[in-house]
């Protein structure tokens, strides 16, 4: 028996964790929900180009919302 009848045979690339790599772009946030809480408005907001979806904090007394999370598509 040769080393060869064992060799591992490569396999093909495994996806990448991510189903659709986003073509990096500035995205386009629209808000689909807000909600007031204790520490300011929270905000559900959409791409409306890729469809990520992120969590925005406005805090109380501040005018721009900071993002919460990572843009998640
Ligand atoms: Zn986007």
């Amino acid at each position: 028996m040769s080393t060869t009848d064992t060799a591992a045979i490569p396999l093909a690339a495994q996806p990448a964790a991510s189903p659709a790599p986003v073509r990096p772009h500035e995205h386009g946030w629209s808000t689909e929900s807000a909600h007031s809480t204790s520490d300011g408005i929270v905000s559900y907001v959409r791409c409306a180009s890729c469809g990520a979806r992120r969590v925005d904090l406005a805090p109380r007394g501040v005018v721009a919302p900071a993002p919460l999370s990572l843009p998640v598509a």
